[in-house]
């Protein structure tokens, strides 16, 4: 049979075939046990509503905590040398990302053994929890937090103890530390916390680190360079501690999907097991290198960011609404009307994110801080509403 023949036979065979939901007792294969209690993840992004808008105005993507300047000129210029090498896009990238770990030795403080380059931070979580978690592990995590970190566990048919504190804007270590038991197989830390800001005192999280030896201590610093303060240190000292870090909030680089984790060297063999070392693609680690390279570009922005959340500091207290400007780059405020609050924003071009249904941030909504002229713009359009 002539391969066009063929080719036409299969298409008839497939016009023929009965369609899907027409085929008796059709059964989709079950997910594994861990996996059935969860729900599929609705993402919900302005993405397209903001693309819908009328061309040439001014919209206000705040809703998923990304830089909302684009990253060092030195990042589009080094994919461009990129892109321009020999190096075509039909190579693998460079296994381990061994030029990004180098780039990150200085920027953490700590020597290349003790870092991993993963697809993003979340990439890191997974890999975290794919390694060190079994059926019926014990996970805490102080509550509201970062939601894919408790998937990924979860997936694993982790038993998830989450602590609720009585303000979800206070650090809460004692009712940590009251959820915890010797038997505890991860802790799950965010500082500053997403979606509170809520910063851990690196003090406490050495003191959990050295009181429950046995437990992995995740510290996700995913907004660090916001608030400048870090357990990066402790790595060195705790084979227990592991912080991720990202390069999509700060650098700019949420697109490309690169993050990090430190760890001792003993944890970073056991994570090898699993690491794919080609998880990081190519213009992902020449672009966070290029990053790394312009710490001066990251100074500015994180300058500009204090200074916006100063402005909008004085914007809501005149306005006596409920804000929390946190240490990171997002601000929490409480409203009476949150669903026409919402509608009020989005009229305007103004995109935030509902975070009302978290423990502890009943009436809540979460919104990204950019620039000062950004900023300036945003609360001529703020005024309407509040
Ligand atoms: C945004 C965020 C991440 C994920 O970052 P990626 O590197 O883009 O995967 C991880 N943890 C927290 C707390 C975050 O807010």
């Amino acid at each position: 049979m002539s391969s066009l023949n063929y080719r036409l036979r299969a298409k008839e065979s497939v016009d023929n075939a009965p369609a899907l939901h027409e085929v008796p007792n059709r059964k989709a294969i079950a997910v594994a046990p861990a996996v059935r209690a969860l729900t599929p993840y609705i993402a919900v992004t302005s993405q397209a509503a903001i693309e819908a808008r009328p061309n040439g105005e001014t919209s206000f993507k705040l809703d998923w905590n990304e830089s909302t300047i684009a990253p060092s000129p030195r990042v589009s210029e080094a994919i461009q040398a990129h892109l321009a090498s020999h190096r075509d896009l039909n190579w693998y990238p460079q296994l381990g990302s061994k030029d990004l770990v180098d780039a990150l030795q200085s920027y953490t403080g700590l020597s290349s053994e003790h870092i991993l380059a993963t697809n993003g931070s979340d990439d890191a979580l997974q890999l975290i929890c794919n390694t060190y978690l079994s059926e019926g592990d014990k996970v805490v995590a102080p509550v509201p937090t970062y939601n894919h970190f408790l998937v990924f566990a979860e997936s694993r048919g982790a038993a998830i103890t989450r602590v609720c504190a009585e303000s979800a804007f206070q650090s809460n270590i004692e009712g940590i530390r009251d959820a915890m038991s010797l038997d505890t197989r991860i802790l799950y830390l965010v500082s500053p916390n997403n979606p509170t800001g809520v910063v851990l005192d690196p003090q406490d999280v050495e003191a959990l680190c050295q009181d429950y030896p046995e437990t992995l201590i995740i510290l996700d610093e995913a907004y660090f360079e916001f608030s400048q303060v870090t357990g990066m240190d402790l790595v060195r000292e705790y084979p227990n501690l592991i912080v991720t870090r990202t390069f999509s909030k700060a650098f700019g680089l949420a697109s490309l999907r690169v993050g990090y984790l430190a760890a001792d060297p003993q944890i970073i063999e056991g994570l090898s097991r699993i690491y794919n070392p080609k998880s990081v693609n190519a213009l992902g680690q020449v672009a966070a290198v290029a990053a790394l390279s312009d710490l001066d570009y990251l100074n500015d922005f994180l300058a500009e960011v204090r200074a916006s959340k100063e402005l909008l500091r004085e914007f809501f207290a005149s306005r006596n609404v409920d804000a929390q400007i946190t240490p990171a780059n997002f601000v929490v405020v409480r409203v009476d009307d949150l669903p026409g609050t919402l509608r009020a924003l989005e009229e305007r071009g103004v995109y935030v994110r509902d975070r009302s249904g978290y423990p502890g941030l009943r009436d809540c909504l979460r919104m990204s801080v950019g620039t000062v002229k950004q900023t300036e713009k945003l609360l001529e359009r703020l005024a309407q509403v509040f």
